[in-house]
């Protein structure tokens, strides 16, 4: 039985790696932070019996005397590194934080490797939030990078930090660098979820509109459960290397609000510009999105758009899910967590 180590667990892509790697027969060993609820966040979404076949290691990241125990204590196969403070928005409010958990933890992660298991594969969730200010379109593996955020900077050191373990020592670490995948587990101050679970309120009556920032912004929007394959693939390759997993399309946040609203049959017409733009019902003219300066960044990514080809040619790995069918998943999940209250 292959042993896997999965730190970010009770996370979003937590979820889903789990669940692909029980369906592949894995031991899974879990690190997941205390916190006072004793919560296991979206691992709590799964069956019990999925559930109790979890090895769950209590501590925190930035801890690499415990990063060090656990290490040396399981022995794994593989490790897929997700642990981080993932959030653009809060890196800028928290800098510090954002640094300590992102970079030490990656850090810790790779050094244990180094130290105490160096047979294992290392997998580390890097990002196309590397590329920030556009070099160019569509982004690759050899696109330079220019990190606009915290959160940004943050995963660059990690990236370095993965190469250069790698190269310096021999051993088998890979990035994923990946473009943003959501599904119906995504955080809920992430602008998809933000509105899906906005559009699935407005409907039922439980709130009258959603405020956002910047709709302009382009993201190159997947689905997490496809993204989750694309890490196992990129350690089941025959060397250790630097992946960009995408699906080479790329979409407003406007285009995401009209197609969310479709979903329960509102079209959305919009007026005015700026932080006065406004987007109504086309059929009663209610004001259902407004445009909040709080939400705007002091640097933005305006646009993503990733060209998976290496990822397609040398791990036979393609996104599935098209932005229509993810829009629907995420809205109707919200729909039917709303009526399951
Ligand atoms: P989430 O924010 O949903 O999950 C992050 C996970 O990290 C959670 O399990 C969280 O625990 C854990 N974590 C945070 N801080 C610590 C800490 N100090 N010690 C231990 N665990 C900690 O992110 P996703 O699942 O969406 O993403 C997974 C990884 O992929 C992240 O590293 C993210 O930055 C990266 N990524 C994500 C993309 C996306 O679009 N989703 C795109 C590219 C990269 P808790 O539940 O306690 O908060
Ligand atoms: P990111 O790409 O990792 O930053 O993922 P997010 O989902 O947080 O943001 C995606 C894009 O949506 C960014 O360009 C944001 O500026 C933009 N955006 C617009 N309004 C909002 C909002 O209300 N919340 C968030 N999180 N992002 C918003």
């Amino acid at each position: 039985m292959k042993k896997a180590l999965i730190t970010g667990i009770t996370g979003q892509d937590g979820y889903y790696l789990t669940k692909l790697l029980l369906e592949k027969g894995y031991e899974i060993h879990g690190i997941v932070r205390r916190n006072s609820q004793n919560s296991l966040g979206n691992l709590e979404h799964l069956p019990k019996e999925e559930l109790e076949q979890i090895n769950i290691h209590w501590g925190d990241i930035t801890d690499n005397l415990f990063i060090d125990e656990t290490i040396k204590k399981i022995q794994p196969d593989e490790i897929y590194h997700l642990a981080a403070q993932s959030f653009v928005g809060f890196s800028f409010k928290n800098p510090r934080f954002t640094y300590d958990v992102n970079i030490g933890g990656t850090l810790n992660v790779a050094n244990a490797v180094k130290e105490y298991s160096p047979s294992s594969k290392l997998y580390f969730a890097a990002t196309s939030e590397l590329y920030g200010k556009v070099q160019e379109i569509p982004q690759k593996e050899t696109t330079p990078f220019y990190p606009r955020s915290p959160y940004g900077v943050s995963k660059l050191a990690g990236f370095w930090t993965i190469k250069n373990y790698r190269e310096s020592y021999n051993l088998f670490m890979s990035n994923g660098i990946l473009f943003n995948h959501e599904s119906p587990m995504r955080g809920p101050e992430f602008v998809t979820r933000k509105i899906t679970m906005a559009v699935a309120k407005i409907y039922n009556g439980l709130q009258d509109y959603v405020e956002l920032g910047n709709l302009s912004a382009k993201r190159d929007w997947g689905y997490a459960g496809d993204y989750v394959y694309g890490m196992w693939k990129i350690l089941h390759h025959d060397k250790p290397d630097d992946f960009v997993l995408a699906t080479n399309e790329t979409h407003t946040v406007r285009e995401f609000v009209e197609n969310a609203f479709k979903v329960v049959g509102i079209d959305i017409e919009w007026e005015g510009e700026g932080i006065n733009e406004i987007g109504k019902d086309a059929n009663t003219g209610k004001v259902l999105v407004k445009v909040n300066p709080e939400f705007f960044r002091p640097a933005e990514v305006d646009i993503l758009i990733g060209d998976y080809s290496k990822a397609k040619k040398e791990l036979g790995w393609e996104p599935k899910v098209k932005f229509e069918e993810l829009v629907k998943m995420m809205v109707e999940k919200d729909l039917e967590r709303i009526k399951l209250k």
